[in-house]
This record gives C-alpha cells, structure tokens and sequence, in this order.
C-alpha cells in the first residue's frame, strides 16, 4: 500500500491517510492500479526472474559500488563462507555447541532444550495453518490461463464474526482472503462461510432424515454488502429481494444523505471506490452482520499464489473448538433436544449416532415424546 501522499497533491486516486494509521480516505481501485502502471516499467512488476548478472549490475549501482567491490561482498557474505569447521569435517547440524557465544546458538539451544525436557507439540489447528501455507506459497498453476495476468491488484480482506457473537468482538479476523482486482463481490460472498447460512430450522422429531434438506442458504438467499453509501445486493437467483431497501427508505424519511444500490455479481473489486482500513459491512440471513475490513491493496508480485484457481485464497481462519455430544463425548453434536426424558439435561447435545440409537426403535420408530432440532457446531468447518 502506498504510504500518505502530500496534502498538496491533487491526484485522488493516490490514497491518503483520512486517519493517521487508521484508514485512507475513499479511492478507486481501477484508478489506483493505473496509477502504478503508469509510474512503473513493466519490468518492476513483470514476473520474470532477473538473471544473476543484471541483478548484480543494478545492486551494486544501487550501493553505489564498482564491480570489483560487489564481487568482493558476494564472496565474503557468502553463505558457504560461514563455517566454524574445517572444510573436510562432517557436522551435525542437530549437535549445537554448548558453549557459543551466537546469540542465535545460544537462543537454539534453550529451544532445543524446552523441547526434549517436554512434550511439546503444535496443536491441529497450528498443523493446519502451516498445512494452508504450504498449499499456496509460491503456487505457480498448471495451465497458462489460470496464470493470474501480471499487473493485476491483489486485496487483503478481512471478514470478522458477526457482531451477536459477543464473545469474539475483540479477536482478530474470523476469515482472512486474497482476492484479485477482477473477482466480484459475489465471489467474495461465496467464499464467505458462516455458520447461519447452515442452520437448519425446524422440529424434526418425526422424521429426522428430512432435516438436512432445509439449510438457511437455500431458502433465504438475499443478501449484501456496503461499502462507501452503496449497497451491493445479491441478485443471482429469482427468490432473492433486495433487502437493503428497508435501510434506504429510513434513511431516505430521516433526511440522511441518499444511498445507492448495484449488485454484487456485477460489480468487480476495480470497480469499487473504498477506504482502506475502513470497516464495512456484509449482512446476509437477515441479520447476521460481519464487519469487512480491507486492509492491504497492492499489485501482485511474482512470489504470490499465481494460480488463479486457489482464489479467493484463505490465508488465515480462526477456529473454534467443538461442542461434543453429551453422551459419548467424541463426536460433535449434530441434535439438540428439549423435553427429552432420554437426556441428561434439557436442552441437551447429541451427536447424530447416539441421537438415533437413544430416540428410534431398529426400524426408525420414535420412542417416547420429545423435540428435537438439527444443530450446526461452529467448529465443523474448522
Ligand atoms: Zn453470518
Ligand atoms: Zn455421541
């Protein structure tokens, strides 16, 4: 991101702080890209790697050295020249020397040492992080057309919980993605998961195998975001309503300054004018409202996920932990049941296994009077 530009120039499609540190003020993304492209020579942000001679030449007159000076530091930083052995000797780079005075031996050692005196592993979750990374770091794609097309803008969205988990206000970011200047804000949405787009409502003590066939995302489709007094509607499919519309007319009848609407499907992120750091919203099933913060726009740069199938591209997820059934204790829930002369407790948390084998005779016949409704675990899609 380009830091604050001077107040005197006049250029609004070079962002500037509105708040220092906080957020820019408004700019558009197509604009801003252009910016670059202009001020750029394609070789600054073309993928192709320098050749060693060329990097040399560009680094020394950077340095302001000759030739001959660069070739001397190239020898002497060198990585092969860094030996506290013989030439000859085989070392174990496991075996840290007990009395160095590198503070990143020193450091290593104290490490290594936590290490054997505990059992000391990385969680699934960290596992899991690490896994993610590994998936996209430096990806380059198999065809050439998924190649993302250099020059392009790449975004830092964050996605937080929706505000009625008060328990997660203060964390960071529920979802953090890539996204590249040419996806849509429908994409945006489809790669936005949460956990009421999956409930199930209703009662399905009668006939618990209909229950999955009725998630929320099905029925209720309409949804949008906001950024900067326009609402982005969701418009793909015929049941969706524009339910910004409400907002707009109060707005309109308490003398606000007017609102506009577009769709999401249609509108690209180079299309968008936005603040950077600047909280905004997506609200979908009604009323579930995730702040959506943008927090980096940049050009895409040779060692970035070059394959434009992994976009949106999920760089961190935060994750919870999971509400286990209360009868066996292992698997998550998947029924919550009230009245539940079975249950130890009312309402109680069961997993699909032992709901059916407490409350349903060998042919699926319900025993005894109870109700009982499909529960989604946040945690499953960890
Ligand atoms: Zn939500
Ligand atoms: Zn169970």
């Amino acid at each position: 991101m380009a830091a604050s530009r001077r107040s005197t120039d006049p250029n609004p499609n070079v962002p500037e702080y509105e708040y220092q540190d906080v957020n820019t003020k408004p700019f558009h993304i197509g604009s801003f890209r252009a910016e670059w492209l202009k001020r750029l020579k394609p070789s600054d942000y073309s993928y192709q790697v320098e050749d060693e001679d060329t990097f040399d030449a560009k680094f020394a007159q950077e340095l302001g050295v000759n030739a001959e000076t660069m070739m001397e530091l190239k020898s002497i930083c060198n990585v092969d020249s860094l030996r506290c052995h013989a030439d000859e000797e085989t070392t174990d780079p496991e075996i840290v020397p007990s009395d160095s005075t590198l503070q990143t031996l020193i450091q290593r050692k104290e490490r290594q040492d936590l290490k054997g005196s505990k059992k000391f592993f990385k969680n699934r979750h960290d596992l899991y992080a690490d896994e993610l990374e590994r998936q996209t770091i430096g990806k380059c794609p198999e065809s050439e057309e998924d190649r993302i097309p250099e020059g392009e803008v790449i975004l830092t969205i964050n996605v937080f919980y929706p505000d009625v988990i008060e328990k997660f206000n203060f964390t960071r970011p529920h979802v953090t993605l890539l996204m590249t200047g040419s996806h849509t804000l429908a994409e945006l949405r489809d790669a936005i998961c949460c956990v009421s787009d999956l409930q199930v409502c209703g009662e399905f003590s009668n006939n618990p195998d209909a229950a999955p066939a009725f998630i929320s995302k099905d029925h209720f489709k309409s949804a949008f975001f906001y950024f900067e007094g326009v609402f982005y509607n969701d418009m793909r499919f015929p049941e969706c309503v524009d339910i910004s519309r409400t907002t707009i007319e109060w707005a309109e009848s308490h003398n606000f300054p007017p609102f506009s609407q577009a769709k999401m499907e249609d509108t690209r992120f180079v299309d968008l004018k936005v603040k950077v750091g600047f909280p905004y919203l997506y609200c979908h099933q009604g009323d579930c409202e995730h702040l959506v913060i943008i927090t980096d726009i940049r050009l895409v740069h040779k060692s970035d996920c070059l394959d434009r199938k992994l976009y949106p591209l999920l760089t961190h997820k935060h994750r919870f932990s999971t509400q286990k059934c209360s009868a066996c204790h292992l698997f998550i829930g998947r029924w919550v049941t009230t009245g539940d002369r079975f249950a130890p407790s009312d309402p109680c948390l069961f997993c699909d296994k032992c709901f059916r084998m407490l409350h349903y005779d060998a042919e699926g016949k319900k025993l005894g009077e109870f109700q009982a409704f499909p529960f989604v675990d946040r945690g499953a899609f960890n």
